[in-house]
């Protein structure tokens, strides 16, 4: 094989020419070689050799298709790329130094009249001086190569418009140096930077007087485990702004790996949470206060509202709160201070002496109409135009909210901060709205209380008075009976001697009037006696046999002489199956029965009948099981009569259906309240059929025992 070129002393041997060959088989490399005649890069008269290969790359088959001049390939190049290659070319040409490297990317046109991208690259042969003596070239072909670089070039173009576009904030950094390789545009908005950060390192950029790699950067974890993502949190040392950051390693065209980090801006989100926590505690203590409050007992209402109210305004920290109630007086709405908390004083105070009954007008004017319109006073006092007032009682921010009750405007509470100037935000103004709510109903929950407390006590007082008057009274009536009953006694004797010894024709008449009045006034006495309890001892009844029919006549020939007077007739109904002997009191049982019997008698006109009846209810079982007699006494009359309100009435102590009628008749109302009590004590019970101008008819029923 003949040598490619001569030139000096320098021939291509056998060896170096299979060497070449290998190398242009296996890479497509394909070389060419100047013999340097003259020191000028572009001049013709250095004679430059093609190799067969470097045709072939070209498309050309021969040196006749591609002649061994500079021209020939000089006029390949793409018009954008020639000047570039000629440049590169001269300048390591004539550096005598050898330093400047020729190795460039052009494009040449192929024999088909399309462009591919090469790579050119040589080296030059110096004498001692570094006067070039003979180059060697060579020309690769990376169309494909290219290709490829541009398309990738082109997705990560896409991929940093697409980045560009996110709201988050990404870049990418070379994990070793810290240079960063691209920003997108929330991130340089955020950090205020208007041109590029790519090129700059990243802890000098993006931290403040940080010198070195960040120890907290997410890299260090990423080398170790480079397919890992990192999620983490953190607050950024330049905008302050928190950031919900993810950090991963990707590759990136140049670089082995490059790390990105794609950050969140979760400041709002976390401002917004702290926010919902801070309402939903808010509410906590709300709903707490209001529980403490609405379940309140009477008697602890200042502690209750000290210990609510501290947690109310520990929460919203406010120093003191008042509550307002309205009251129009002549036409003007006045309000007064009628609660009070104050942390400097501990809780609950008395309201501020003179705040009592003021007119909107020298309080607030403006506040009437805002307040009942349902606005609320926000903010310093500074700033309020009611200024002069409320820095007048130390307020240095203010919230007054109104209270509505029963849909009316009944005042308001003022929340005061004492201390600093601020406007209450916009998620405690519901709160306090509620808050507000709360105290006033307290308030007044606690005022009601409190009335019903004095009015309970009161209405107490007046039933012991009455209890003591009742009682004075009964004493004073059983003193009084005892002290009437020893003369009457005598009376009663004495007029009882005298039937015995005999008495005067002439005087027969007196001697009966007296006998009759003094039966009747001690039976009065008694009866008296008897509802007052005997003087305050017991009234029990006796428990003695006694004959029933004995009794019966008895109270017949008691009766009869009243009867006859009247010329009225009694008409007797007596059971024959009552037992002859009974146990019980007979002396009451009698007592009632005459008490009926008496008033049927007074309030039935003459010749009027009565009727007196004795049944026996008893069932012959119960009589021999426990030997109970159940008897049963009707008393009828045809006299005036009892209406329906009345019947109600005369069982109770002293009443009398018409006092007028009863002057004439006499009698005092004990009867037949006694009679009750007798019978009750019977085991029985009594009640009455009437009908005014018809007639009565009483009947009681109770149980004797069999004897
Ligand atoms: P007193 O007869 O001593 O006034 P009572 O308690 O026995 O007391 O009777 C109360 C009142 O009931 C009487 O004053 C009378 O007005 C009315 N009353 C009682 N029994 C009769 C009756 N049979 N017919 C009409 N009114 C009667």
């Amino acid at each position: 094989m003949a040598p490619l070129s001569h030139g000096n002393d320098r021939t291509y041997t056998e060896y170096d020419l299979m060497k070449y060959k290998l190398t242009n088989d296996a890479l497509g490399i394909a070389l060419w070689d100047m013999d340097v005649k003259v020191e000028d890069p572009t001049s013709t008269e250095n004679p430059v050799t093609w190799s067969q290969e470097l045709r072939e790359l070209l498309g050309f088959t021969d040196e006749k298709d591609f002649p061994n001049t500079i021209t020939a390939l000089a006029e390949r190049f793409h018009p954008e790329d020639s000047e570039k290659a000629f440049t590169a070319f001269a300048a390591h040409f004539i550096d005598r130094s050898g330093k400047t490297p020729y190795d460039i990317e052009y494009r040449l046109m192929h024999k088909e009249g399309t462009y591919r991208w090469y790579r050119g690259f040589g080296t030059t042969l110096r004498d001692a001086q570094g006067i070039p003596l003979r180059v060697a070239g060579a020309v690769m072909d990376i169309d494909e190569i290219k290709h490829a670089q541009s398309e990738k070039n082109e997705a990560i173009d896409t991929m940093k418009t697409v980045l560009d576009g996110l709201e988050a904030i990404i870049y990418v950094t070379d994990p070793v140096t810290g240079e960063i390789l691209f920003t997108n545009e929330s991130m340089r908005k955020q950090y205020g930077i208007d041109g590029s950060l790519d090129g700059h390192i990243c802890y000098k950029v993006l931290q403040v007087g940080m010198e070195e790699k960040c120890t907290f950067c997410p890299c260090y974890q990423l080398d170790q485990e480079p397919d890992s993502v990192i999620v983490w949190e953190t607050t950024d040392a330049i905008t302050q702004r928190r950031h919900r950051k993810t950090d991963c390693y990707i590759p990136w065209p140049g670089r082995k790996i490059a790390h990105l980090q794609h950050a969140v801006d979760i400041t709002d989100l976390v401002e917004a949470k702290e926010a919902i926590e801070e309402r939903g505690k808010m509410l906590e203590i709300l709903n707490d206060t209001a529980v403490m409050f609405l379940s309140q007992s009477v008697g602890v209402f200042e502690e209750t509202m000290t210990s609510g109210m501290k947690l109310l305004c520990d929460a919203m920290t406010i120093d003191r709160v008042s509550v307002w109630r309205n009251a129009k007086i002549l036409g003007t709405l006045h309000t007064s201070q009628i609660y009070r908390w104050d942390r400097e004083s501990g809780g609950t105070t008395t309201p501020t002496p003179g705040l009592e009954d003021v007119t909107y007008q020298d309080l607030a004017p403006r506040w009437e109409e805002l307040l009942a319109g349902g606005d609320v006073v926000n903010g310093p006092s500074r700033l309020l135009p009611e200024a002069a007032m409320l820095q007048s009682f130390g307020v240095v921010s203010a919230f007054v909210v109104p209270v509505f009750i029963n849909q009316a405007f009944w005042g308001f509470v003022l929340f005061e901060d004492r201390i600093s100037e601020r406007y209450f935000s916009a998620e405690s103004i519901d709160i306090m709205r509620s808050a507000a709510f709360l105290c006033a109903n307290t308030v007044i929950l606690n005022e009601n209380h409190e009335r019903d407390r004095l009015l309970t006590e009161k209405v107490k007082s007046a039933l012991l008075e009455t209890q003591d008057a009742n009682e004075a009274k009964d004493i004073f009536l059983s003193r009084m009976s005892h002290e009437m009953l020893t003369p009457m006694n005598a009376i009663t004797g004495m007029s009882q001697i005298m039937s015995i010894i005999g008495v005067p024709d002439k005087l027969r008449d007196s001697h009966k009037q007296i006998e009759t009045a003094s039966r009747q006034l001690l039976d009065l006495i008694n009866d008296l006696l008897d509802m007052t309890g005997r003087g305050h001892g017991s009234f029990a009844l006796m428990k003695a046999p006694f004959n029933f029919y004995s009794m019966v006549e008895n109270i017949v020939e008691v009766i009869s002489p009243a009867i006859n007077e009247k010329r009225q007739t009694l008409d007797l109904h007596v059971d024959l199956t009552t037992p002859r002997t009974l146990i019980g009191d007979e002396r009451r049982l009698i007592q009632v029965i005459n008490n009926l019997l008496l008033n049927a008698n007074k309030f039935s006109p003459e010749e009027s009948l009565i009727v007196l009846s004795f049944t026996n209810e008893s069932f012959p079982e119960n009589l021999e099981e426990d030997g109970i007699v159940y008897l049963k006494v009707k008393v009828k009359d045809e006299g005036i009569g009892i209406s329906e309100e009345q019947q109600e009435e005369i069982f109770k102590l002293f009443e009398q259906v018409d006092g007028g009628l009863t002057r004439k008749i006499g009698g005092v109302g004990l009867g037949l309240p006694l009679s009750e009590h007798i019978v009750t004590l019977m085991g029985g019970r009594i009640w009455l059929e009437s009908e005014p101008g018809k007639g009565s008819t009483f009947t009681f029923s109770c149980k004797l025992k069999k004897g």
